[in-house]
């Protein structure tokens, strides 16, 4: 909710009270419970939506606006034919750039990526694997953010990209970084939130120390990636067809957690009739 206010401020759109909207998505979902489907991996996806309604041909501010809440009722993600994605790094288009709009959730941020989406599938890929700048700086994965696991030294690494303002602030993205950072041994493991380039991945796969790579977001929560393709040259993710350990972990935290199988801070939120 705060991440909508956000982005409605910076598309000149009416704030709302988080707060508020959130009571009446309860009374909204103790209504039409019977729409919430059953089943683990079914669920009711909620979309808030805001958009200016003003009537006009001029590009002003609205005076007008609509907040609404889209529900659809959706099945598992994963499914028996289920496969990891393989990606396109995308070297021609950008998804986003500094100073931009792209760390906000606005509709405009997709039109970028249709396109080039398309463009990639023709090429048997599955998604853009987004890049920035010169150095081939990674950002993101479709639309979602990008997590790496590396070998380094006797202990494994967690690295997604920083906040710099070309990354949408997932909230799974954030969810992930604490639930590895609360969760995962640091003797082990060492979470970053830092640049890396393309020519990093290349490198580390090509020293056997790329061992996952996954997209987070709410619909699917994690998305395993088992190839890149960059210049003509096949990045090869030693996952295969399998989750990655620590991508099936981070999906296996985050359900119990939607499902109230396992509590954590004030995550999970309970419809109460006002
Ligand atoms: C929505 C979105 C994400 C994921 O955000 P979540 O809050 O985790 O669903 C990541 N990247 C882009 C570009 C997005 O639009």
């Amino acid at each position: 909710m705060e991440r909508m206010n956000r982005s409605a401020k910076r598309a000149a759109l009416p704030q709302f009270d988080n707060e508020e909207l959130m009571k009446i998505i309860d009374q909204f979902l103790l209504v039409d419970k019977r729409f919430i489907p059953q089943g683990e991996g079914y669920s009711l996806y909620l979309r808030p939506t805001l958009i200016g309604t003003t009537v006009g041909l001029g590009v002003t501010k609205p005076t007008k606006a609509l907040l609404y809440v889209i529900a659809s009722p959706v099945g598992p993600y994963f499914g028996k034919d289920f496969k990891p994605v393989s990606l396109e790094a995308t070297e021609y288009a950008v998804r986003a750039w500094p100073k931009g709009y792209g760390e906000f959730k606005l509709g405009a941020n997709y039109v970028s990526s249709i396109e080039p989406q398309t463009q990639a599938a023709a090429k048997g890929h599955n998604q853009n694997l987004w890049l920035f700048g010169e150095q081939g700086n990674i950002t993101e994965v479709g639309a979602m953010n990008v997590f790496f696991v590396l070998k380094k030294g006797d202990k494994k690494e967690l690295v997604t990209p920083p906040l710099n303002g070309t990354i949408l602030p997932g909230v799974t993205r954030d969810s992930t970084l604490r639930l590895a950072r609360e969760k995962l041994s640091a003797d082990e493991w060492i979470i970053s939130e830092r640049e890396i380039t393309i020519h990093e991945v290349k490198e580390k796969a090509d020293n056997g120390e790329l061992l996952e790579i996954f997209g987070t977001g709410t619909a699917a929560i994690v998305s395993p990636v088992n190839n890149i393709e960059f210049r003509e040259q096949h990045i090869k993710v030693p996952t295969g067809d399998d989750f990655g350990p620590l991508t099936q972990q981070v999906l296996d935290w985050i359900k119990s957690i939607q499902y109230g199988q396992l509590e954590f801070e004030d995550w999970s939120r309970v419809a109460k009739k006002l």
